[in-house]
């Protein structure tokens, strides 16, 4: 992309330092990003040269986890920190299983919608939205929100790959309870999340914070914290390979770091 700095920042964009959208789309290795975001990669893969498979394991539990919501009948997704569009969105997943499926992306970078809404918006049953996710009641009230999601039926909340870039003293956990607060019986929650699951993970959440300034690796009790007063679904909080996979993997002792190193899972309000 053009990387005249003045010419972004028009837009609101500051392309001088690495944003979380745009760091993911390096590796995913996509092309929406800038040298920033390649520097702040660039360092991590030192420390964990398994981050571009991390990212491919989390844009496949996403395809595995939303091809499950949608076969068990949810018809509304609703993807909080949805990132810039790559292959296989929620979208094209759950409307695979069910045309008529419901999805609002939800994004707080300006470079999302820029990039995001000509690919994403691309039918009547999906939008996307700029908006911050701390701010459950005002996504939640959003006109966009509620003209495809009906809180009256069970929804799918999407939080694959974000609540890691809360700070604790933003009351992550309380901010998923508002949301599952506002979603009726049978709604989900599909949440996966950075790890401090090796040496290698708490070295990677050190530059995380000093580099991106966001990025807590919490520990697997934290990250089942999530689901309190939800139905844990099999099998449970697991390292991503290991969420209902399509093929054979290895036992979770034979786990690599990358493997290892973000953890997810889907759980089901009675
Ligand atoms: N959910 C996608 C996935 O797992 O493939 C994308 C994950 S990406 C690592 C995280 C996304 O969350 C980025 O696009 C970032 O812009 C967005 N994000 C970060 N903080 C946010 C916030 N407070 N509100 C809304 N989106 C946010």
């Amino acid at each position: 992309m053009n990387e005249r700095p003045e010419e972004w920042a028009s837009r609101g964009i500051d392309i001088t330092k690495p944003s979380i959208a745009r760091a993911y789309d390096v590796v995913l290795h996509g092309k929406d990003n800038f040298e920033a975001d390649r520097a702040f990669v660039a360092e991590i893969a030192r420390l964990i040269p398994e981050i571009y498979d991390v990212a491919a394991y989390n844009r496949q539990i996403l395809g595995r986890g939303v091809r499950f919501l949608a076969e068990q009948g949810i018809r509304q997704f609703l993807d909080l920190g949805s990132g810039l569009p790559t292959v296989e969105n929620t979208h094209q997943v759950a409307q695979r299983v069910a045309p008529d499926a419901n999805v609002v992306y939800v994004d707080n970078d300006p470079i999302v919608l820029a990039h995001g809404r000509a690919l994403l918006a691309e039918n009547d049953h999906t939008t996307v939205v700029t908006a911050d996710l701390r701010d459950p009641r005002s996504v939640l009230n959003d006109p966009d929100v509620t003209r495809l999601i009906d809180f009256d039926r069970p929804v799918a909340v999407l939080l694959v790959g974000i609540l890691h870039h809360l700070h604790d003293d933003e009351d992550p956990q309380g901010i998923v309870k508002t949301y599952m607060d506002a979603v009726p019986s049978g709604s989900h929650l599909f949440v996966t999340h950075f790890c401090a699951s090796s040496q290698e993970a708490r070295d990677a959440e050190k530059q995380y914070l000093a580099l991106l300034g966001t990025g807590r690796f919490r520990t697997v009790e934290e990250i089942t914290a999530y689901f309190d007063g939800l139905d844990l679904l099999e099998p449970g909080v697991v390292p991503l390979p290991l969420w209902r996979p399509d093929g054979p993997v290895p036992p979770e002792s034979e786990l690599t770091v990358g493997q290892k190193l973000m953890y997810g899972g889907i759980a089901r309000k009675p």
